[in-house]
């Protein structure tokens, strides 16, 4: 146990790894803005619609803002155009992984005028409820600005009686990867403001923002936004030590409240909820500026890059733009990554347009990457143990999956890997292990997605034979009924013939 620099109690996560953070490299411009390209490629996000209902036709012309996909439920994200222009229709474009995978994209062809529809602010946000607040931000298209992209809304809708603290992820503790750090520089109260919009609609008492500890000037600037906004019993800035990967969810939980997240449970077990910075300040955007997500910062640097920097960038535009936009590639470039060193995937070209997860466009020269070298057998040295912060076993790990064990894999909690890349990065004999358990989970999330079909598949056969079954019975009774009717006229006219009958037997 230590104390931030800020006073604060803070714990520590097993393993991980001290890194050279270079962020310096993309700090030193004020964020830029990318401008529009020729053409935007909006991905429908990893959280898509099973069957995606479109509300505008090709050929239509929109505005920045205006919805093109709704969202049907908490986990369907939806989709707004991110300037105006004239709507193309679908297209596929290349996706970052699993490598030569391609993503639905919704094309669309700017007309340089960047017309917004009227913004929907929520009003009296601060009286609202919380179904009230989650909606709205699911209208507007909310889900993690932190790189997994997971909607905001399912995040927050539940019964979260016992949740007491919000903590916002501002510990970006990838090597290179500037874009929260600047967002947080330049839009502290936006951040301040989204985060009492978010504590609202989970009834979190606190909030805990947790940043690194070399970023002096945004903690001046988040505390200062905390005094104009009144909101210091409420938000508490804290500097957090940068090991790799502190900017972890489970692992900025640990060393913030020493509390451990369990395999196979929630940070909600424990009371609390934790969102990037970048989806606070999306969400102020959203509630109080009543605006959709359209754009996100991107962080375009690497020494292979002639002028590194942070770019708000559409939701959309390629990354070749942005490229560009940061003066292209030096000579020796020779690898462009979406992501950092550690965690992020090598492209294999730079048409890939720009998502919600996409935090940072990394070009390296030559001698920046890792002669690949052989993969050799693993020799069980327990390297990769030591430095998981997950707590897993990475090498078991690797056999089942090498195995096509997959469900030993998750047995061994393959789910709790959060690819951060420390294993590999010390293994001896070069195995790519991040890319197997990218791999595992792939297959394990099409088992599982395979099943749910298989079972809703089951359940409505099951549910249509009893259907029949009940009409049949139905129709039976029906019959019967009409029978009855039937028989009963004739069944009158018996008694009445027998009443007669009788009485002329009497008088006789
Ligand atoms: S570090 Fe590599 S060689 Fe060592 S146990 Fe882990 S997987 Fe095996
Ligand atoms: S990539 Fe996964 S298994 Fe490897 S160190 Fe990180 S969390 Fe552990």
């Amino acid at each position: 146990m230590s104390e931030s620099a800020l006073g604060q109690r803070l714990w520590s996560f097993p393993g991980g790894l001290e890194l050279r953070h270079h962020k310096q490299v993309s700090c030193q411009h004020p964020i830029r803005d990318a401008g529009l390209p020729e053409a935007l490629f909006i991905p429908i996000g990893r959280y898509a619609h099973a069957t995606p209902r479109l509300l505008v036709q090709p050929g239509e012309q929109v505005l920045r803002g205006q919805t093109l996909i709704e969202s049907s439920d908490d986990f369907a994200v939806a989709v707004h155009a991110t300037t105006s222009g004239r709507f193309e229709g679908w297209v596929e474009c290349n996706a970052a992984w699993p490598p030569g995978a391609r993503q639905r994209c919704l094309a669309l062809t700017p007309d340089g005028r960047d017309q917004s529809v009227e913004p929907t602010p929520l009003a009296e946000w601060a009286q609202a409820g919380p179904d009230a607040l989650i909606n709205h931000l699911r209208s507007m298209g909310l889900s993690g600005l932190g790189g997994a992209q997971f909607p905001t809304a399912a995040k927050l809708r539940g019964d979260w009686s016992g949740i007491h603290t919000l903590i916002l992820n501002g510990a970006e503790c990838e090597p290179w990867i500037s874009c929260d750090e600047m967002l947080m520089r330049s839009r502290p109260e936006a951040v301040v403001q989204g985060g009492l919009v978010l504590a609202r609609a989970i009834g979190a008492r606190q909030v805990l923002i947790g940043i690194e500890d070399q970023m002096n000037t945004v903690a001046r600037r988040l505390e200062r936004a905390c005094t104009a906004l009144d909101t210091e019993n409420i938000i508490k800035v804290i500097k957090v030590q940068s090991i790799y990967p502190e900017g972890g969810e489970r692992q900025l939980i640990q060393v913030l409240t020493g509390q451990e997240v369990p395999h196979d449970g929630l940070p909600q077990d424990l009371g609390l909820v934790c969102h990037n910075v970048a989806t606070a300040a999306a969400a102020s955007d959203a509630v109080i500026d009543g605006l959709a997500v359209t754009e996100r910062i991107v962080t375009v640097t690497g020494p292979a890059v002639i002028e590194p920097g942070n770019w708000r960038a559409r939701l959309g535009t390629p990354a070749s733009w942005l490229v560009a936009r940061a003066g292209g590639y030096k000579d020796n470039v020779a690898r462009l990554v979406l992501g950092g060193p550690m965690s992020g995937i090598a492209l294999a070209d730079d048409s890939l347009p720009i998502d919600r997860g996409s935090n940072c466009l990394l070009a390296l020269a030559e001698e920046d990457i890792t002669p690949s070298q052989p993969t050799l057998p693993c020799i069980n040295c327990g390297q990769c143990v030591q430095v998981c912060p997950a707590s897993l076993l990475p090498q078991l790990l690797f056999r089942a999956i090498e195995a096509v064990q997959h469900d030993q894999a998750r047995e061994l909690h393959l789910f709790d890997c959060i690819e951060c890349g420390c294993c590999a990065q010390v293994c001896p004999s070069h195995i790519p292990l991040v890319d197997y358990y990218r791999h595992g989970k792939d297959l394990l999330r099409l088992k599982d997605m395979d099943e749910r079909r298989a079972a809703l598949a089951r359940r409505r056969f099951e549910a249509r034979e009893q259907r029949l079954a009940r009409q049949q019975a139905e129709r039976e009774a029906r019959r019967e009924q009409r029978r009855k009717k039937l028989e009963a006229p004739e069944k009158a006219q018996d008694e009445i013939q027998a009443a007669i009958e009788r009485a002329r037997r009497k008088r006789t």
